[in-house]
């Protein structure tokens, strides 16, 4: 384990730091190690001048872009603490998490897609409009925010909003940034990450460098990153995916990384694979199926040998699919949970291929794992479904300033209780059977939605299913299944109901079925379940 702030990223800046490179396509902008680590001591230097010491938070309420990771870093190398907003927030929602956290500094951009971030800054902090450019915000509603950044075009002003190249210029005085980096130990909080909601309301976890740097390098060695690799990430920074399975992973292991675009869009992220020759390629599963439905002939993938599929669980068919289309050949499973840094099982390259396709592969190096019945909390036997608890150096210090959240999560022995259940086989192996909020039990036996799932997704008519349990008075739930259909093919609900009967059990057989065109999602790309089994009870009774 890393006890050392910083000590891998240094090691890849020093030795291949003029090799190494971070992409920005849709901003056109190239930079090697060495230049990004000099921007990294301007603006962290030009923190610090401004008052701000180990601890203090600054949010960081953008989608993807070089800022975002400029400015990561350049928090973690004095101990600021990076606050991940969603870009998908709006006012409530914001005020709440910059409130929680207690942000003194918010960098944002100032607009995009149909979000206007500069018009709900100044809503929530009208002050802005009274501020002089350069001067610390006093805000009634956000009482901790003393600075706003914008990272738009360098002309563009907007009140008090100060422009983010204003952090890069500075003197490098290294002095500064030196005698602050040693007050800073491994143990400290480094990053507020709020969960993804998929099943409500976002928690924010307090991890540490130790947490995240160490789960980064762990992730790259699964899948023998090196500093021949360079990794299209598509996928959000403001998650765990994007930050620790992406940029971490590579810098620790000293590969070029490329950020395809501001969010996520299937054509950009197969374009850069493209363009910069990609050795690798992430995505959760939706994302994976959306590459796999557009038109591969005209890229050139000779060099893509790897990739991350995570988030929620990788049907059978689309990994398989990843493989054979996409000649991900050295492609690997994670999974985790954003508590958890995230990542406490994944596959390895060395895993055989039915292996990594079927299972999540084995339980990281220094973590420790038990399969427990949820009712009783008994350890369970191998190949017994329970509920999976980790623990280790990568279980989250606390639920940021929610003591009784983090007790209920984290039991007293140190295990994180994950709300997943899996299975363990005498191998190691584990495979996720599904959340326990979503399992379906209908008349009292219990159906994993999972496994109609990936049936489901063998009939190749259908492009996505999600299978969530609906109230039924007589069983208590029954099974109902929400289906999206590939372009141009149809299917009725008899249909699905024919192409399960003899080799699915009656009882699994959905009761209902839905066609639909989308999911309602999470921006990191997650089915919203419970949206579909309220928009389904609400269409049954
Ligand atoms: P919230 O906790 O806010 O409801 P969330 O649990 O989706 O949202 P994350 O921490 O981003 O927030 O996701 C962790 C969850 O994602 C895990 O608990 C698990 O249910 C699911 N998950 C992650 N990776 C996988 C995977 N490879 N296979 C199956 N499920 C996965
Ligand atoms: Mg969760």
């Amino acid at each position: 384990l890393t006890e050392t702030i910083g000590e891998n990223y240094k090691r890849q800046v020093n030795v291949f730091g003029s090799r190494n490179v971070i992409n920005c396509a849709e901003q056109k902008i190239s930079e090697t190690f060495s230049e990004l680590d000099e921007n990294i001591i301007r603006v962290s230097t030009r923190l610090l001048q401004l008052g701000y010491k180990k601890g203090d938070r600054i949010g960081i309420f953008m989608p993807n872009n070089y800022e975002w990771i400029l400015l990561a870093f350049a928090c973690m190398h004095v101990g600021i603490i990076l606050t991940n907003l969603n870009p998908a927030y709006r006012l409530t929602e914001l005020e709440h998490a910059i409130n929680l956290s207690e942000c003194k500094g918010l960098v944002i951009v100032p607009n995009f897609k149909s979000s206007d971030y500069i018009s709900m800054v100044l809503e929530l902090c009208p002050e802005l409009m009274r501020t002089k450019y350069g001067t610390d915000l006093h805000s009634k509603k956000l009482p901790s925010l003393r600075h706003v950044w914008h990272c738009g075009p360098e002309g563009d002003r907007f009140y008090g909003v100060q422009h983010i190249n204003d952090l890069l210029n500075c003197d490098k005085d290294f002095a500064m940034v030196n005698s602050a980096q040693t007050n800073l130990s491994c143990h400290d909080v480094i990053n507020i990450q709020f969960t993804s909601g998929t099943t409500g309301k976002s928690k924010a976890a307090a991890l540490t460098h130790s947490n995240i740097l160490n789960n980064g390098y762990f992730v790259g060695g699964r899948m023998n990153l090196s500093e021949v690799d360079r990794i299209c990430i598509p996928v959000p920074l403001f998650h765990c995916f994007g930050l620790v399975l992406g940029v971490l992973a590579c810098v620790t292991h000293g590969s070029s990384f490329v950020l395809p675009g501001a969010s996520f869009d299937a054509m950009a992220a197969l374009q850069a694979t493209h363009d910069y020759e990609c050795t690798g390629l992430h995505g959760v599963p939706t994302m994976f199926t959306s590459y796999l439905e557009k038109d591969l002939k005209k890229y050139n993938f000779n060099k893509l040998r790897t990739g991350i599929m995570a988030g929620s669980t990788c049907p059978i068919v689309t990994m398989q699919q990843c493989i054979d289309v996409l000649n991900l050949r050295d492609m690997t499973i994670c999974y985790g949970m954003t508590e958890t840094s995230p990542v406490s099982f994944q596959s390895s390259i060395d895993d055989p291929v039915h292996r990594r396709v079927t299972t999540i592969g084995k339980i990281h190096p220094h973590v420790e794992c038990k399969v427990i019945n949820p009712t009783t909390g008994e350890t369970c036997d191998v190949n017994v479904p329970g509920e999976l608890c980790t623990k280790g150096y990568l279980v989250m210090k606390e639920y940021w300033a929610q003591p009784q959240a983090t007790k209920d999560a984290i039991d007293e022995d140190g295990f994180m209780h994950t709300g997943d259940m899996a299975i363990i086989d005498k191998e190691g192996y584990a495979s996720i059977v599904g959340r326990i909020k979503d399992l379906i039990i209908r008349g009292g036996e219990n159906i994993s939605p999972r496994e109609i799932e990936e049936f489901l997704m063998t009939n190749n008519k259908v492009s996505n299913v999600s299978v969530v349990g609906v109230y039924d008075s007589k069983f208590g739930e029954q099974v109902c299944a929400w289906i999206i259909l590939k372009k141009g093919q149809v299917m009725t609900e008899s249909d699905v109901v024919n192409f399960c009967r003899e080799k699915v059990a009656h009882y699994k057989i959905p009761k209902y079925i839905f066609f639909t065109e989308t999911f309602p999602m999470t921006l990191s790309g997650k089915v919203q379940k419970f949206v579909l089994r309220d928009d389904a009870n609400q269409r049954i009774h």
